[in-house]
């Protein structure tokens, strides 16, 4: 077996990789310990990140632990793991720990649940949940979209990032009730300059974690209205 091309944990060797780790060592993202620097994770880690399996609800995405929200617009929702433990805090070193390198490594799980499932070659564009304005000044990366760019490298889908737009939030996300959620959801996400792209596609809608599944179904409802022909989901990690 070719180790390179198989390995999930391979994240491309290249020279500007391995000048950046001189200056800053490369990390796993599920444990914060040094790895080589053509390394998306320790293998440990990779043995023991708790992997999305067949208690996710494949329609929804969610875990029938947590509760299937079915039925759902999207036609159905791919998603790499559970959002707990060693994979809880791979989300947080994407998001809070400047660690952007891990979404390669999510991208590349998902696209593999795709293929497997044959749900790749149908799609047309991909599409990120945008961050809220003040979330992408203060991060200065967009995780979802990379986490995009993962899932299509090497393929003919079109990214659109601005098919969607988002505002800032008025209230914090987890003082809210579902219902309340709901709303806010659909009040943040609306149509983007690019909108005009979705129409007539088969749109891969991309986030980094599948909550209450009121974001996904906000911007699905969104991508619809406007003319998409099928949405499907996916999200690194899962409740
Ligand atoms: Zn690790
Ligand atoms: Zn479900």
């Amino acid at each position: 077996m070719n180790g390179k091309t198989t390995d999930p944990t391979y994240n491309g060797g290249g020279l500007k990789r391995f000048a950046v780790d001189l200056l800053y060592p490369n990390r796993c993202p599920f444990c914060d310990g040094f790895i080589p620097y053509d390394r998306a994770c320790c293998t440990e880690c990779f043995d023991s990140v708790l992997w999305a399996d067949e208690l996710i609800c494949p329609v929804c995405g969610k875990s029938t632990r947590s509760g299937c929200i079915c039925p759902v617009p999207y036609r159905r929702c791919f998603t790499a793991f559970y959002y707990e433990g060693k994979g809880k805090y791979g989300i947080k070193s994407l998001k809070y720990r400047s660690h952007p390198d891990c979404a390669q490594l999510y991208g590349r799980v998902l696209r593999d649940r795709m293929d497997i499932a044959g749900a790749t070659e149908g799609i047309d564009a991909a599409v990120p949940v945008p961050m809220a304005p003040k979330s992408l000044r203060e991060r200065g990366y967009d995780q979802a979209e990379l986490i995009a760019r993962g899932i299509i490298k090497g393929s003919d889908i079109e990214l659109l990032t601005h098919a969607l737009r988002r505002l800032d939030p008025e209230r914090e996300q987890h003082t809210l009730s579902a219902a309340e959620r709901r709303q806010e959801a659909e009040r943040q996400y609306s149509a983007g300059s690019d909108i005009d792209k979705v129409r007539g596609k088969v749109i891969l809608l991309v986030d980094d974690v599948l909550t209450t599944g009121a974001t996904l179904t906000a911007c699905t409802n969104v991508l619809l209205k406007n003319g998409a022909r099928q949405v499907i989901c996916a999200a690194a990690a899962t409740v």
